[in-house]
């Protein structure tokens, strides 16, 4: 499973909003946000960004999103 996660160097340029096909991307104050509730992994988001501000994560099969465990950057 993996895990999308928009964690350095969001320009707020809106470009995953827009590719986004299940509105999971929301704008806070400072940065682009995924709702992890609404993601469905396909990936769409990291190729509209244009400053490589999205990271995709690898979790274990077992574990959700929210699990204790940290996950491994891939
Ligand atoms: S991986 Fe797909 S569904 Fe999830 S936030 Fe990115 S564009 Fe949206
Ligand atoms: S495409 Fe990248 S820079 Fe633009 S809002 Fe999304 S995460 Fe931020």
């Amino acid at each position: 499973m993996k895990k999308y996660v928009i964690d350095r160097g969001c320009k707020k340029c809106c470009s995953c909003l827009w590719a986004c096909p299940a509105q999971a991307i929301s704008l806070t104050r400072d940065t682009a946000v995924i709702d992890q509730a609404k993601c469905r992994r396909c990936g769409a988001c990291v190729e509209s960004c244009p400053t490589e501000a999205i990271s995709v994560y690898d979790l274990p099969a077992q574990t959700s999103p929210e699990s204790e465990n940290p996950p491994t950057k891939k």
